[in-house]
C-alpha cells in the first residue's frame, strides 16, 4: 500500500472516521474514474461517515431499548381492533407527542393489542433518534429496588431515567407493595414533564389503588402520569384466541 494512503488511513482511524477508512480506497478510485472534484470527493467522504454513524447509533438505542419483539403498525388489523384507529396511530407515528412530554395509556383487557401499538410506537421513536426504554413494571420494580446494589440495575436504571420515551409495560399484573409504589412514585415524579411514558394497563385507573396497595400514592402517580396525556381505552375480543394456531 502507498505510504500516504495508509497514513490517511491511520489518520481517519484515529480520528475516529472508521466509516470514512473503510471506505477510502473505494471512493478514491471512483473520484479518478468520475473526475470528481477535491469538493464533491470530500463530500462523499463525510457522507460515507455519516451513514456509517447513524445506523450505528440507531442499532445501539434500539438495542438499549430492549423491545421483547419487533412489532409494525402494518401488522396491525384496525378492522379486528375497532377501539382505535389508525388514524389516531398515524398521527402519533410523527413523534410530536413525545416533545411535549405527553404520555400515552392503552388499557384494557388481555390481547387486544395494547403491547403491540407500545412497540410500534417506540421503535419508530428510536428510528427517528430518540433515545427510548422499554419495561414491564415487574422489571422497573426489580431494577429499583436493586439498584443500590447491583451495577447492572444502576446502569439500566440511568439508561432509562436518561430516556425520552419510557414504555412501562403490563401494569397491574402483579400487586405492588407500598415501599415498591413508592419508588414507583419518585419515578414518575422524575418524569413527569420531561420524559414521555407509554402504560399498557389491563386494570382501569379505578382498580389502580388496589393494586397499589395505597390509595395517596396512587392519586399521586396517576396525577402526574395524566395530566398531559391521551388515554386509549380499548376493548374487544383477544386477537390470540381468535387467530389460534390449530392442531388438526
Ligand atoms: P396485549 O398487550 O393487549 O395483551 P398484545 O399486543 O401482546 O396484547 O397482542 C397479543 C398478540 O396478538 C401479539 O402477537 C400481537 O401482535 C397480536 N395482536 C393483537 N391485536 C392485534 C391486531 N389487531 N392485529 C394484529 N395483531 C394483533
Ligand atoms: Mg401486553
Amino acid at each position: 500500500m502507498n505510504a500516504q494512503l495508509l497514513e490517511v488511513k491511520t489518520m481517519l482511524g484515529q480520528l475516529r472516521l472508521s466509516g470514512a477508512r473503510e471506505k477510502l480506497e473505494e471512493l478514491l478510485s471512483e473520484a479518478l474514474k468520475k473526475e470528481l472534484t477535491a469538493l464533491q470527493f470530500t463530500d462523499l467522504l463525510l457522507k460515507e461517515e455519516l451513514a456509517v454513524r447513524n445506523a450505528n447509533s440507531l442499532k445501539k438505542r434500539m438495542k438499549r431499548a430492549r423491545f421483547p419483539e419487533h412489532k409494525t403498525l402494518a401488522e396491525f388489523d384496525f378492522g379486528f381492533q375497532q377501539s382505535v384507529s389508525k388514524q389516531q396511530l398515524l398521527g402519533l407515528m410523527d413523534m410530536c407527542w413525545v416533545e411535549k412530554a405527553f404520555n400515552l395509556f392503552f388499557l384494557g383487557p388481555p390481547s387486544i393489542g395494547k403491547t403491540h401499538l407500545a412497540l410500534c410506537l417506540g421503535i419508530k421513536a428510536v428510528q427517528i433518534g430518540y433515545q427510548v426504554s422499554f419495561v414491564t413494571l415487574d422489571q422497573l420494580i426489580d431494577i429499583l429496588k436493586t439498584e443500590p446494589a447491583l451495577s447492572r440495575s444502576k446502569r439500566r436504571l440511568k439508561q432509562i431515567m436518561s430516556s425520552q420515551l419510557v414504555i412501562i409495560d403490563e401494569v397491574g399484573f402483579l400487586p405492588v407493595n407500598r415501599q415498591e409504589a413508592n419508588m414507583f412514585y419518585q419515578l414518575v415524579s422524575h418524569f413527569y414533564q420531561q420524559t414521555s411514558v407509554i402504560i399498557t394497563s389491563n386494570k382501569g385507573f379505578e382498580e389502580w389503588a388496589e393494586f397499589l396497595g395505597d390509595t395517596a400514592i396512587t392519586t399521586a402517580i396517576l396525577d402526574r402520569l395524566i395530566h398531559n396525556s391521551e388515554i386509549f381505552n380499548m376493548s374487544g375480543d383477544s386477537y390470540r384466541i381468535n387467530h389460534r394456531n390449530t392442531i388438526l
